[in-house]
């Protein structure tokens, strides 16, 4: 383990040293350069030359490349930025070896904000000058005059609010030599949180779970899974780590599968804590972007909240990460390097000594193995808070109880909405589906409207008056015709999506208040905090969303929830997708009745039996986890398992099966490692490239990424073909 950041001793390169530097680029590893005059440590930012440009990169260490001294170039300047500590980059390297990608890349993600190693710019206000000079008079100039007097040095900007002008008029002051402009240090942008404020009244349980995370915090490494059912108070339990870490001086992480989502998660740290955490996400503005980096490094962000990629800012004392939702598909990434950021926090905290809360009211296999392994303390919270009880669970059977031809709804799920209305109570329909309808065809020749770059049918969206490929963004109008048989207006919508199902509740219920919720109405933190609001406030009866309504959300009137199709996610059948849907569902279900109302959930299925069904009805979640445990285990999949996919993918599938062919003649073999493939991809076509798959077994001793590499390097990989490799694979497309 590493001693912490701030009290290890970075070696030192006096001038004339030859160093590694790590730049933020895909490159094999880190390039040599001389200090020249210059004295550095590990860890510090400095300008180098590559080619005729200056970049800016991370004194890696000491220099031990093959080229001669004598052709190395010398690093320009070393930049005033608080230079990256030990542990950020022994977790950089450690993540590149792990995820077989070049260490350069992973210090891109780590210095997403270039601007943010400047200095941080004061703020310029304005003054009077004195003694003040004979200025042309007029009265809006000496409005301004006045309001300089009564107010603290302003802004341009704000000073003309301020007295009602023009910044014309202040800047003319400014010319005249009236005012004069100064440049203060910047106030801090992030609050202390407030330790000391009234924490929630804990359970027996609760406090037990709190108490045993409270005595983790500034102790070392661990791990500790909260495993609570959906309003349980895993927030309320965690939040007591937090008020710990704070307590110690130590910064805390907590990620969150679907920062721009989480208003309400927002709001209740600030009543708790009495100041908002600083957040990380991909909606944030530049300057709110570089103010938060620089606050995280200088340590005035002592919270911050974010998405997986807030795993990589520049922490100046970590000492805990949260993980919320710890089995959320959202942690991993995919595209670059793909990382999944629960483990990768895991990874984290071991390099930093401090530990780790994962919470999740259905943990993944792969922490639950952790916890029956004995690497992962185990935290309950069986029951509901204050009494209240689980929604009840019920199946409606498709094949007893079928909606009427060209609906989705069935009669039993409508007559328990007919109910909620009447009681004054709140609905929600969940269908993981955005648009209208999933696939158009003609219903003259059964020719189905496709995206010409990928394999996918194109998703009608009704509102927008387009089909789009959601996965390249392609989109045309409906044609009139169909472009196979050329017959006219022939076109039929099948399946439903949630406009649909949003189409059919207006019908049945015209008098209803209702709101779609997906990632197309709902853009951004502002319109979700609106939706939210607007739930919350009772504005809306009834609401119809894909799964960005299961995150989380806290409504008290909500009392009926339904699935519109349950068996959706079992299709494809990846080793997840029993695990999956019963997460998504279980959470989906959990926003039933969550206050004093008791709540129930219909679940429209064609598979009333089905495992994933069984599970949820009965609430046996620990039986339905053994047996996909078992199942995997005898697979010798994941987490039992090693699994790696390599993806190859470019314009030309000549190119690419020749070069699929000639990896798969040189294919690793023996120790139980098992190649799979090569293969067309299930998404063979995407975006315009062609896409062949391997994937690559292994039992858990093998270390697969040696595996990996070795067998890549046997390889030449042709010009204009893309190797993705893909350790721990989620999605298999
Ligand atoms: P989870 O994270 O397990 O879904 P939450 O922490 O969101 O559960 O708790 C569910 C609801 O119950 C929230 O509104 C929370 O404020 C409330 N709650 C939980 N525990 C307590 C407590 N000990 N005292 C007061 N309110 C609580
Ligand atoms: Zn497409």
């Amino acid at each position: 383990m590493l001693a912490d950041s701030s009290t290890s001793t970075p070696p030192f390169f006096p001038p004339g040293s030859r160093i590694a530097v790590l730049l933020p680029l895909p490159l094999a590893g880190a390039y040599d350069y001389l200090t020249g005059d210059l004295a550095l440590a590990a860890g510090d930012f400095v300008t180098v030359p590559l080619g005729h440009r200056d970049l800016i990169g991370v004194v890696w260490g000491a220099g031990t490349g093959p080229v001669a001294e004598s052709k190395l170039r010398r690093v320009g300047c070393r930049l005033a930025a608080q230079p990256l500590s030990a542990v950020a980059r022994a977790f950089i390297d450690w993540v590149a070896a792990y995820t077989l990608a070049p260490p350069g890349a992973v210090l891109k993600m780590a210095m997403s904000v270039p601007a943010a190693l400047e200095p941080a710019p004061g703020l310029t206000v304005v003054r009077r000058v004195e003694p003040l000079p004979a200025v042309k008079d007029t009265p809006a100039r000496r409005k301004v005059l006045e309001t300089v007097e009564r107010l603290p040095p302003l802004t341009v900007a704000d000073l003309a609010r301020e007295a009602g002008v023009g910044a014309a008029v202040v800047k003319g002051l400014i010319e005249a030599g009236a005012l004069e402009t100064i440049t203060l240090p910047r106030p801090p942008l992030f609050r202390m949180p407030d330790v000391t404020l009234a924490a929630a009244v804990l359970s027996p349980d609760q406090r037990a779970a709190a108490d045993a995370l409270v005595a983790a915090v500034g102790n070392g490494f661990s791990v500790s899974l909260i495993d609570g059912v959906t309003g349980s108070g895993k927030t309320e339990v965690y939040f007591e780590a937090v008020a710990a870490a704070l307590a110690k001086g130590a910064q805390t992480l907590v990620l969150l599968p679907e920062i721009a989502l989480s208003n309400q998660w927002l709001e209740r740290f600030t009543r708790r804590f009495g100041a908002r955490p600083a957040e990380w996400h991909s909606e944030l503005g530049d300057a709110r972007r570089r103010e938060t980096w620089r606050a995280v490094a200088n340590g005035e962000a002592r919270v911050i909240v974010g998405a997986r990629s807030a795993l990589f800012l520049p922490y100046r004392d970590l000492g805990l990460i949260v993980v919320d939702e710890e089995h959320d598909g959202a942690f991993k990434q995919e595209d670059g390097v793909s990382y999944h950021a629960r483990d990768m926090a895991v990874v984290r905290g071991r390099l930093g000594g401090f530990p780790v809360v994962l919470a999740s009211a259905t943990p993944s296999l792969e922490t639950m193995a952790n916890v029956q392994g004995g690497r992962y303390r185990l935290l309950h919270l069986p029951d509901r808070h204050a009494g209240a009880v689980m929604p009840e669970m019920n199946a409606i059977d498709l094949r007893r109880h079928p909606p009427p031809r060209g609906r989705w709804l069935s009669p039993v799920l409508v007559q328990a909405l007919e109910e909620t209305f009447a009681a004054g109570e709140q609905a929600m329909l969940y269908l993981n589906r955005r648009g209208y309808a999933p696939l158009t065809l003609c219903r003259t020749c059964g020719h189905r409207l496709q995206c010409p770059h990928c394999t996918a049918w194109l998703v009608e969206h009704r509102l927008a008056g387009r089909l789009v490929c959601h996965h390249c963004g392609y989109h045309i109008r409906l044609p009139r015709k169909c472009p196979h048989c050329e017959a006219e207006d022939s076109f039929a919508a099948c399946g439903p999506g949630v406009e649909r199902i949003a189409e059919e509740a207006a019908l049945l219920f015209p008098d209803i208040r209702m709101a779609v919720m997906t990632s197309d109405t709902c853009a951004g933190p502002h319109a979700a905090a609106e939706f939210i609001r607007q739930v919350t406030a009772h504005e809306i009866d009834l609401l119809v969303g894909t799964q960005i309504v299961a995150k989380g959300y806290h409504f008290p009137m909500l009392t009926v929830v339904g699935v519109v199709d349950a068996d959706l996610g079992l299709e494809g059948g990846d080793l997840r997708a029993g695990e999956r849907t019963h997460q998504l569902l279980s959470q989906v279900a959990g926003r039933a009745g969550r206050a004093e109302r008791p709540g129930r959930v219909f679940l429209q299925t064609y598979q009333p039996d089905h495992p994933v069904m069984r599970a949820l009805r009965s609430g046996e979640r620990d039986g339905f986890i053994a047996r996909e445990a078992d199942m995997r285990r005898d697979a010798g999949m994941p987490p039992y398992g090693r699994l790696a996919a390599l993806v190859l993918s470019g314009p030309d599938a000549g190119l690419l099966d020749g070069f699929a062919a000639r990896l798969s003649r040189a294919a690793p073999h023996g120790g139980g490692v098992e190649v799979l493939g090569p293969a067309p991809a299930p998404m063979a076509l995407l975006r315009g490239k062609h896409r062949r798959r391997f994937l690559v077994k292994a039992p858990r001793g093998v270390n697969l990424q040696g595996t990996l590499r070795d067998w890549l390097a046997r390889v030449e990989q042709p010009r204009g073909v893309r190797v993705q490799v893909d350790i721990d694979p989620y999605s298999f497309f």
